[in-house]
């Protein structure tokens, strides 16, 4: 076999087809689709309404087991797959891939446009900038950081009658209410429209948010791995009057508005849940929104364009959107609800979405399912559960560093051992009714044995079919196998089932899914979640899904626990609320959310040829 050159070579090599013609192949107008450039495109909402009528084409949900820290090939099998669709079996398909955040291109994993023969191109643009949107939500999140301090700083230094004058400042000799401070008092019962004729009460409660500082759960965020803005304190500048506070960043990917974004179904339906993002706490032990700030309708101005899918393709011509790409532990980790909607449409009842879910299938396909499912209201039809030798090797005892795997002596009883980790994710799957296709995604070290072993006990372990491919090395021709196992796969029945009612307890709801998905004996709510279960419940959220914030590298809390772990409680730290974007996420052990640089990170490597402007040392 010829050696697989690297991912930007394969990138290069290949002349992407004008993006307006692949907009046209699919089934877009050239009014429904704005172009950014040549190979960008994105495409307007309003295609929804268009193809109302359309039936929806299959949906099938890329995910895998347990994987190790190089993960185990989901976005290549998922173009892998949709260009053995497309290009060979000649079906009408889609990709909806996430958005990477820029954080790991330059910091340690690089890109995620899958890789090999099966990839989103140019890479270069799909890693970078894109068209904005991740930067749009930067814009927007670090608006409502800087109203929460600006408010609390004006909070502190105003009396309660000069802060209501500058809320409601006059104008014309007159103060009037702006649309949104309506809805605020509304909110407070204050049926007044009149700001003259407030009472001196209603004024307090009017101007004062009386956030606890403490109690504040917004934070700033970046696109860039800066590990130093983990813990900072803002206010330090004289002008600030003594008014510090300690404060911290997050990746812009892990914003709540990120998340939003991944949700959402219009445009109305964004504003609404952009205003609903809860803040803070008040004294009294009221929640604070995004619309208390008075931002609400700014966020959607800044997100307006980025609420468009990005259209873009693989190496062999096939369409795909990216679009969003929420942190898969604090937030659910799946591409945008809008994207997959948009593209069942356009492939029509025949045609095929692959769309992935982050981490293994204990975490992102169950959020895909609980969370995403849930809100979209779409039903899928075949989940493909991707595999490796060298992961199931490690779950079976086998080293966690690559470069071991192939000196493991007794190589398939690790592997037949290891199996257990993907027995339990075909049974994770199986919880939700929907037929699972095994992929086994093939290195150039796996033996022939080993693969075959793997298939063999997929399908004895419940999976509809087990197929080996090989897209990474060949494209879609590695690839025609699967897709032909996922067509019939679609075609069997299916009988789609949440794993919990929403309306459940919250410690119930998270008990069923630590018992079911991670094989836990029972929960532990340490004393921070406990109270967090009290305050959501009286606040009015305990009817929200859950959305985990765990390792995924076990199945269980401990990241060095292989295989399928047992006889464990899981413990719960804290719950944090994501009141716009639609879920409580419980903090299972501490979640980083914003990454480092190593001592040598990616961009030692990147750098611009000035002759040709390409980008070089992207991988
Ligand atoms: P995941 O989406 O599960 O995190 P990726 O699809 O991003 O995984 O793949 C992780 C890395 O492994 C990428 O660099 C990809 O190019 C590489 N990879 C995936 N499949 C293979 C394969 N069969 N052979 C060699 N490298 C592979």
């Amino acid at each position: 076999q010829k050696p697989v050159p690297s991912d930007i070579v394969i990138s290069r090599s290949c002349v992407p087809k004008p993006i307006d013609r692949l907009a046209t192949e699919v089934g877009l107008l050239s009014d429904e689709v704005e172009l950014y450039g040549k190979t960008k495109a994105k495409v307007q909402l309003d295609i929804i309404s268009r193809l109302r009528a359309q039936p929806d084409g299959k949906y099938v949900v890329v995910t895998g087991i347990t994987p190790t820290p190089l993960g185990e090939g989901k976005s290549t099998t998922t173009i892998g797959l949709v260009q053995a669709l497309g290009a060979h079996m000649k079906l009408n398909v889609f990709a909806c891939v996430r958005q990477p955040s820029q954080g790991p291109t330059f910091g340690i994993k690089g890109g995620a446009a899958g890789g090999g023969y099966s990839q989103v191109i140019p890479m270069e643009e799909f890693n970078l900038h894109l068209t904005g949107d991740i930067h749009a939500i930067t814009a927007a999140n670090n608006l409502v950081a800087a109203a929460i301090d600006a408010r609390l700083f004006h909070e502190a230094t105003q009396t309660d009658k000069a802060l209501y004058n500058r809320l409601v400042p006059l104008s014309g000799g007159q103060r009037t209410f702006s649309p949104i401070q309506i809805n605020r008092l509304k909110r407070l019962g204050i049926e007044k429209t009149d700001p003259t004729t407030l009472t001196e009460e209603e004024i307090t409660r009017f101007a004062r948010l009386d956030m606890d500082p403490d109690s504040i759960t917004w934070h700033r965020v970046i696109d860039t791995n800066d590990r130093f803005l983990r813990k900072i304190t803002i206010g330090q500048s004289p002008t600030e009057k003594g008014h510090t506070r300690e404060a911290q960043f997050s990746i812009t990917v892990a914003s709540e508005i990120m998340a939003v974004l991944a949700l959402t179904s219009s445009l109305k339906d964004m504003r609404q849940r952009l205003a609903k993002m809860v803040v803070a706490t008040s004294r009294s032990g009221q929640p604070i929104t995004t619309e208390d700030l008075g931002v609400s309708g700014a966020l959607t101005v800044l997100m307006r364009d980025a609420i468009k899918p990005n259209l873009m393709q693989t190496l062999e011509g096939t369409p795909v959107f990216v679009h969003a790409g929420p942190f898969a532990n604090i937030a659910h980790g799946n591409s945008s609800v809008l994207a997959d909607k948009i593209a069942l449409k356009l492939v029509g009842p025949e045609g095929f979405v692959v769309t992935e879910a982050g981490f293994g299938a204990d975490i992102g396909m169950e959020k895909f399912f609980n969370i995403k499912c849930r809100y979209s209201g779409l039903r899928p039809h075949v989940v493909v559960l991707v595999a490796t030798v060298r992961a199931l090797k490690m779950h079976g005892g086998g080293p966690t560093v690559s470069i071991l795997y192939n000196s493991c002596i007794k190589k398939l009883q690790l592997l037949c051992k290891g199996c257990s980790n993907m027995r339990k994710q075909v049974e994770n799957a199986r919880h939700f009714g929907v037929p699972v296709v095994v992929a086994v995604n093939a290195f150039k070290t796996d033996t022939e044995s080993e693969l075959d072993l793997i298939c063999t006990l997929a399908k004895e372990v419940g999976a509809f079919d087990a197929v080996r491919c090989s897209h990474w090395a060949e494209g879609g021709a590695g690839a025609v196998a699967l897709g032909q196992a996922v067509q019939r796969a679609s075609e069997a029945p299916s009988d789609f089932k949440f794993l919990y009612d929403v309306e459940l307890p919250i410690a119930d709801k998270i008990r069923i899914i630590a018992q079911k998905i991670y094989g836990a004996d029972d929960i532990e709510l340490l004393p921070d979640a406990q109270h967090k279960v009290e305050l959501y419940t009286k606040q009015g959220f305990g009817n929200l899904p859950i959305c985990m914030a765990k390792t995924h590298l076990s199945l269980s809390h401990e990241a060095d626990k292989k295989g399928v772990p047992t006889g464990f409680v899981l413990p719960i730290r804290d719950i944090r609320a994501s009141v716009g974007a639609g879920f409580l996420y419980p903090l299972v052990g501490t979640m980083p959310t914003i990454p480092g640089l190593p001592t040598r990170p990616c961009f030692y490597d990147i750098d611009l040829d000035p002759e040709t402007e390409q980008v070089n040392g992207l991988f």
